[in-house]
C-alpha cells in the first residue's frame, strides 16, 4: 500500500517494481511490515465491529 510511491535510492525506480536488490528488499521488508493486516484492514476492522456489536447484543438479549 504505502511502498507504492517509495523511490530507491538505488536505481530511482519505484520500489514496489523490484528492478533492484535494493528495491526487492524493501518491498519484502515493508510488506512484512504491513503483516497480514496491511491489505484487509479497514475492512478487517468493520467485521470485527459488526462481530462485537453482534455478540454483544446477543448478550444483552440473554441477560436481559
Ligand atoms: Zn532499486
Amino acid at each position: 500500500m504505502t511502498y507504492d510511491r517509495l523511490v530507491c535510492a538505488n536505481c530511482a525506480a519505484p520500489v514496489s517494481q523490484g528492478r533492484c536488490p535494493v528495491c526487492r528488499a524493501n518491498r519484502e521488508r515493508l510488506q512484512q511490515q504491513e503483516g497480514p493486516f496491511g491489505g484487509l484492514n479497514p475492512l478487517a476492522l468493520i467485521v470485527l465491529m459488526v462481530v462485537l456489536v453482534a455478540a454483544l447484543a446477543l448478550l444483552a438479549q440473554q441477560t436481559a
